[in-house]
């Protein structure tokens, strides 16, 4: 069969991490295509928060990764004119056992340049986060937050304007092997093949994916109406500091662990926590939790959002404003955060296994082009 075309790299998936793919490959002069099943951006790249997380992110390799992609949106979102809606976050906390988390994240190497706030100085500084319990919250200044269904689109088109990257959109891989993908719209030939399939389990290279022991998680996610205040910077409240691994796996996390189980039960259960983010016309995005299963349901639960919602209200003192939106969004799920496997020569598996692809997925592109390329990275 005749090939209808020939690159350098091909990449399998246009979201976050098959587009930091791209970036990579293509900053070293490399000609690009990206194929994709989906006429438009769908998965969890565009269903997400936005929010490019740094604090908080494991130690070593995660928080590298974190540090070097929210470098790289800063510099193509200036490039792509995609606008950075907020920078850094607050981590409130309204119990002690949360405050003394907080406490030892700012005494590691991982709290250079935070600050922990009181309570009064928080009121003064961030009035509308007004929950009568809340007793300090932690200021980092390294986050930043970008509108995921904008940002992914224009980050998409810049690729193919300034870097001539090819897009071939409503087309599936069917197969890959070593310089070659077939697909749906003909067969591609390419040096290197990058296979970035977010939570696409079944459809390709399922056993290398099977055995890492890759399941699937479900999100419940919201949004509400403009609250008729600004948010600066994401906030977090203390269901935060038990999930995300920077601060759970820090000692203090464990009694404050056991106080959420006896106080929130049900917010653990549904693997409820809260991050607010805002959009440039002050509507919130407020989410999430996580339940974990092969084929999640594809449902939205009321129950479950009233737990968010609860959250909300503790933090900010107030009802929470009117939902407008409710989405479920779904991502890869395993106990490393992330799988890059070399299934066969010049081939690479590039899969987040965790809910942190928006934050590192610019740093495991570079990754992806270095096993494939050698060498590092030109810009
Ligand atoms: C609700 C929600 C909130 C989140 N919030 C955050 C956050 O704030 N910050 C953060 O860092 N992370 C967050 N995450 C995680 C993050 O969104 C994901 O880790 C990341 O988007 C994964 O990117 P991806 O490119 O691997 O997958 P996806 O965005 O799912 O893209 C995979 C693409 O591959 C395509 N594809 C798959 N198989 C084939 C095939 N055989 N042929 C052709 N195309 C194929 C799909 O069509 C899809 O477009 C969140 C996730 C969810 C669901």
């Amino acid at each position: 069969m005749a090939a209808v075309g020939s690159y350098d790299l091909a990449v399998v998936g246009a979201g976050v991490v098959g587009l930091g793919c791209a970036l990579a490959a293509a900053r070293r002069g490399k000609r690009v295509v990206v194929i994709d099943r989906d006429a438009q951006a769908n998965g969890a790249s565009v269903r997400n928060f936005g929010f490019v997380t740094v604090t908080g992110q494991a130690r070593g390799a995660m928080w590298r990764r974190a540090r070097r992609s929210r470098d790289i949106w800063a510099e193509v979102a200036a490039q792509a004119a995609i606008p950075i809606l907020q920078r850094g976050l607050v981590m409130t906390a309204r119990r002690p056992e949360s405050v003394a988390v907080l406490e030892a994240f700012l005494a590691a190497e991982m709290g250079e340049d935070c600050r922990l706030l009181g309570a009064g100085e928080l009121r003064l500084r961030q009035p509308d986060l007004a929950g009568p319990e809340l007793l300090a919250a932690l200021f980092s200044p390294r986050d930043l937050r970008v509108e995921s269904r904008e940002a992914i689109p224009r980050l998409a088109a810049w690729l193919e304007e300034r870097h001539g990257v090819e897009f071939r959109r409503g087309t599936a891989a069917l197969g890959v092997e070593t310089a070659k993908v077939e697909t749906t719209g003909g067969l591609v030939e390419a040096e290197a093949v990058a296979v970035c399939p977010g939570d696409d389990l079944a459809s390709l290279f399922p056993d290398r994916i099977a055995a890492h022991g890759v399941t699937r998680c479900k999100l419940q996610m919201l949004r509400l109406a403009d609250p008729g205040f600004r948010l600066p910077a994401a906030v977090m409240s203390d269901l935060g500091l038990v999930r995300y691994a920077g601060y759970a796996a820090l000692p203090p996390a464990e009694a404050l662990r056991a106080r959420l189980a006896r106080e929130q039960p049900e917010h653990l259960r549904h693997g409820v926590h809260l991050i607010v983010v805002q959009a440039a016309d002050g509507r919130l995005v407020a989410g999430d939790s996580h339940h974990y299963a092969p084929t999640p349901d594809p449902f939205s639960h009321q129950a479950v959002d009233r737990l968010i919602l609860d959250e909300f209200e503790a933090v900010f003192g107030r009802p929470a404003p009117a939902v407008e939106e409710r989405w479920i969004g779904t991502y890869a799920s395993a106990d490393e955060p992330v799988l890059i496997d070399a299934p066969m020569d010049g081939v690479r598996l590039a899969m987040v296994t965790t809910g942190a692809g928006a934050s590192t997925g610019f740093a495991i592109g570079e990754e992806v082009a270095d096993g494939l390329f050698g060498g590092g990275t030109a810009t």
